[in-house]
């Protein structure tokens, strides 16, 4: 049975609210604070008391992210306009007093039943990501025999093999290196977002620099020339989550380029209150418009060009970016070239 807690400073309001929500749920009323810590599925609360609990609720349903708790606010009708702005960060519904019955049970009904969807969805993504890593995993001890069968094959019975067989063989070899890049590609998919991410002030600068710094192989092979256009800012960031973003797009960027054509790409940052937009142009093979958001998904590949990948970059990048809170996109041209944005928030003076 759902619970729900009651906050009031009136005895006589939450006597009724007791009275009036005891068929459909396990009411608690609550007189400390301490019993803000137990489980609930609803908290209603009136505006005096939400006044004095309002960092205790908003620690407690940050507490629960990403499953939905919700908060009811039962306030004077005349005071509604002027205290709703301030409540929005804490509270999801606010209904005004005196209060309709048919209202408040309906309102009630609505906001538990959208925290039980969102406790399955939390269970089924859950299974899900337990489901991926295992599958992932076991699928790796196999493809190991394959791979050390082969190679022993290759080794002990290669001179007896023609030139047909041990091409075969090398044939193994290579699907097997495809499926356990695959196989590591989804396990870091898999990952994001179930470790902790530690989002701190980062300097685009150095962060950048290191990048390019490890992608030197490809651009001396690609004879690729990487500019920073001015100077960058300083982000809200988890920097190992933002060096990965920056390395998909920079590889993605010296990869998608006709042979014929020297990759060329410009890096700048413009700024915009707290809000900053990094950008990464490229002169590569650019992308139609009907694929541009669709490249975000996983196993999306274009046909534009044949280059060797899973489809997994962008996936990554965008859950990355979520991860961050930031926002991300492309603007491109076919046969002109494309331009990776990523929007993340930066610091304000005070901060
Ligand atoms: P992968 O590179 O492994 O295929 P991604 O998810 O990084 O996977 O990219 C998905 C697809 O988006 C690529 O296969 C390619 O078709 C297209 N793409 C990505 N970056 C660019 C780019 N800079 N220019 C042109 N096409 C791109």
């Amino acid at each position: 049975m759902n619970r729900v807690l009651l906050l009031f400073e009136s005895k006589r309001n939450s006597q009724l609210l007791v009275e009036w929500l005891s068929d459909q749920a396990q009411v608690v009323l609550v007189e400390g604070e301490q019993s803000l810590d137990e489980p609930f599925d609803l908290c209603i609360v009136d505006g005096r008391s939400l006044d004095r609990l309002q960092t205790l609720l908003q620690k407690r349903k940050e507490s629960e992210q990403p499953v939905f708790l919700p908060i009811l606010c039962v306030t004077p009708r005349q005071s509604l306009c002027s205290t709703t702005s301030d409540l929005a960060a804490c509270v999801d519904e606010v209904i005004g007093s005196p209060v309709e019955k048919a209202e408040l049970l309906m309102r009630v009904r609505v906001l538990l039943h959208t925290r039980q969807l969102s406790l399955q969805l939390n269970q089924r993504n859950q299974e899900l990501t337990a489901f991926t890593y295992a599958v992932t995993h076991d699928l790796r001890s196999p493809l190991q025999v394959i791979t050390s069968m082969a190679e022993l094959l290759l080794e002990d019975q290669g001179n007896r093999l023609d030139d047909q067989g041990r091409l075969d063989l090398y044939q193994i070899l290579l699907s097997a290196d495809q499926m356990h890049e695959l196989i590591a590609a989804f396990l870091s998919f898999s990952r994001l977002g179930r470790e902790a991410i530690q989002i701190q002030k980062a300097s685009l600068q150095p962060i950048v620099t290191a990048c390019i710094n490890s992608l030197e192989r490809e651009i001396r092979a690609r004879n690729a020339t990487i500019r920073v256009e001015g100077e960058l800012p300083v982000v809200w960031a988890d920097p190992v989550l933002l060096k990965s973003v920056l390395i998909n797009l920079l590889s993605n960027s010296l990869k998608y380029v006709a042979s014929d054509v020297d990759p060329y790409i410009a890096i700048s940052a413009s700024h915009d209150n707290d809000r900053c937009c990094l950008r990464i142009q490229d002169n590569g093979v650019g992308i139609a418009i009907e694929d541009q958001s669709r490249i975000f998904s996983p196993f999306v590949r274009l046909k534009t060009i044949e280059r060797p990948g899973i489809g997994l970059g962008l996936a990554i990048v965008r859950k990355s970016v979520e991860l961050m809170s930031g926002r991300l996109g492309v603007e491109a041209t076919l046969g002109v070239g494309s331009t990776f944005w990523i929007e993340l928030k930066s610091p304000t003076p005070g901060e």
